[in-house]
């Protein structure tokens, strides 16, 4: 018999025989009375984290809990192994609040839920003043961040938790935080004293690769066929639109593909989601709407057609592969298009521009994992603040690493091409220019007479997509929306326009090929 409380507990009470990951290191840091903060992924075993200190210590460990569903369901289960837990939320009757605010007060309870909005009520503070707390969790502590994706006005009172009960060890849990969510979270909880723990966002697993889209439903096609075939996958896609249209194009071509978004007939939907999760070989293509307690262990790839709006989003909806921990493959196809697609969603959108700035630099992550030279993995998980000291050997960029080349000049006659035609016109047509490609409008805006005319054809016309969509992606050009998709300078792009910075560029998987295609002819 082991003489440590906490395994003990472990144990007896929950019935495992060995902490996973760092469970052991974060519950002995509460039992010795101090603050921290965990970033686990969800499933990573964060509830352990708090209910065994409130076992082990002395008095009643309350947690701040924002979803009562949730709540409900960890005090029964709380309840299956014996331990006295209850909630106190907006369901309960008077009666019941009073009945277990009884039971506090006699120290009959090892764990209380509570739902943040009570916390600022008088009633509440009086009652935790007259028990003993062992400790304060705080349960999806992103939610107390603006610049998380939950943002709950509630939370921000969770700071008087320390004012009021200074000496009390408090246990902030979070499953997705960037880094600066973490800021947030540490800024506005006082938890600048906690040791924070990360760990268990990597899914070894799972292959990351982004492939740049030329003819991306082939390209899918392609992917199933000779890596998939007859396996269980989701197709992610941006409109609905395009999922009705990939699922059918993909029947039509021999694979079983289902339909899943919002605007289905919620009978239809429940349909296909319930046979995707009782058959096995089957597609789903959908939007994100697909996947919220989606847990099917046998999903061996998932593929996005269109680009994810973050790298949170990126990390969950590949997440749903390989559940089973056996080989599955994250695999994606991203251009140019994507990057303008999303980026006028948001400037368009009604959001008020704090928040727009935010979702743009969020998107701005998401096009910088896609354009990496380095490994994939370890730049997801850095996103988290969890460390990978090596190069992963399972992603994209381990396997075949990307070839760069020097696009200063190339760059630099883009540049002067957006500059010289006005800053008023769309990547084709600014190719076209580069490329030499009068027509009769640009013979009319005499374009053809400027000195960016036909200087790019050492390069085609996937080449010129590919740097401009580089270009984009490094924030050297933006899209003005109110200009029908033009593009123009920023300010970053002067060192490069004036030969000051070398710009390396990716060398596009197709694009070197056709160019050794080309090569061998
Ligand atoms: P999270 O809150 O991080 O999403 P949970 O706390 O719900 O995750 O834990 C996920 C699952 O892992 C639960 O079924 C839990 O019982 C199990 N689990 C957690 N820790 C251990 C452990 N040390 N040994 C075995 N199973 C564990
Ligand atoms: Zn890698």
């Amino acid at each position: 018999m082991s003489n440590n409380p906490a395994l003990q507990t472990l144990r007896s009470v929950f019935g495992y025989d060995s902490f996973r990951g760092q469970q052991q290191h974060i519950i002995e840091q509460l039992i010795g009375g101090r603050d921290v903060l965990v970033l686990m992924p969800t499933g990573g075993g964060k509830s352990l984290c708090y209910q065994i200190p409130a076992l082990v210590m002395d008095g009643v460990g309350i947690v701040i809990s924002p979803l009562i569903a949730l709540m409900q369901d960890q005090v029964s289960a709380l309840h299956q192994v014996g331990v006295r837990a209850a909630y106190l939320n907006s369901t309960l009757a008077l009666e019941q609040v009073r009945e277990i605010e009884q039971q506090l007060q006699n120290g009959e309870l090892d764990l209380l839920y509570i739902a943040p909005e009570r916390l600022s009520n008088a009633r509440t503070q009086a009652l935790f003043a007259r028990c003993k707390i062992a400790l304060f969790a705080i349960d999806e502590a992103h939610c107390v961040s603006q610049w998380g994706h939950d943002f709950r006005a509630d939370y921000l009172l969770l700071s008087v938790l320390h004012e009021q009960f200074p000496q009390v060890p408090r246990i902030a849990l979070t499953a997705t935080a960037d880094e600066r969510t973490r800021q947030e979270i540490i800024a506005r909880l006082a938890l600048e004293q906690a040791q924070v723990f990360v760990s268990g966002f990597d899914r070894p697993n799972i292959r990351y690769r982004i492939i740049q889209k030329d003819n991306a439903r082939q390209q899918l096609l392609n992917f199933i066929r000779t890596e998939h075939p007859g396996d269980t996958g989701i197709v992610y896609c941006l409109s609905r639109k395009k999922v009705e249209e990939t699922a059918d194009w993909l029947n039509q071509k021999g694979l079983k593909a289902l339909p899943y978004h919002a605007g289905m007939e919620h009978r239809e939907r429940q349909k296909n989601q319930h046979q995707f999760l009782m058959e096995d070989g089957l597609i789903i293509v959908a939007t994100i709407a697909f996947g919220m307690g989606i847990d099917k262990p046998n999903v061996r790839f998932v593929a996005h057609l269109d680009l994810p709006k973050s790298v949170e989003a990126y990390y969950q909806e590949t997440g749903r592969a390989g559940r089973d921990g056996l080989p599955a493959n994250a695999w994606m196809a991203y251009g140019l298009q994507d990057v303008l697609t999303l980026r006028q969603m948001l400037s368009t959108s009604n959001a008020d521009e704090a928040h727009k700035r935010i979702e743009l630099h969020k998107l701005d992550a998401m096009l910088a994992l896609c354009e990496m030279v380095s490994c994939r993995r370890q730049a997801l998980l850095g996103y988290f603040g969890d460390v990978l000291e090596q190069g992963c050997g399972n992603c994209d960029t381990c396997l075949e690493p990307v070839e760069t080349w020097d696009g200063s000049v190339a760059a630099q006659q883009a540049l002067s091409c957006i500059y010289r035609t006005g800053q008023r016109f769309g990547v084709t047509y600014l190719i076209d220019v580069l490329l030499g490609k009068a027509d009769d409008r640009m013979r009319q805006f005499g374009h053809d007479k400027q000195s960016t005319f036909g200087i790019g054809k050492a390069l085609d016309e996937k080449q010129w997509r590919s740097v401009f969509r580089q270009l984009v992606a490094k924030s050297l050009v933006e899209i003005d929306f109110e200009g029908h998709g033009s593009l123009k300078l920023t300010d970053a792009c002067r060192p490069v326009l004036r030969g000051e910075q070398t710009l390396m560029l990716r060398k596009d998987a197709q694009i070197a090929k056709t160019r050794r295609e080309k090569a061998e002819k």
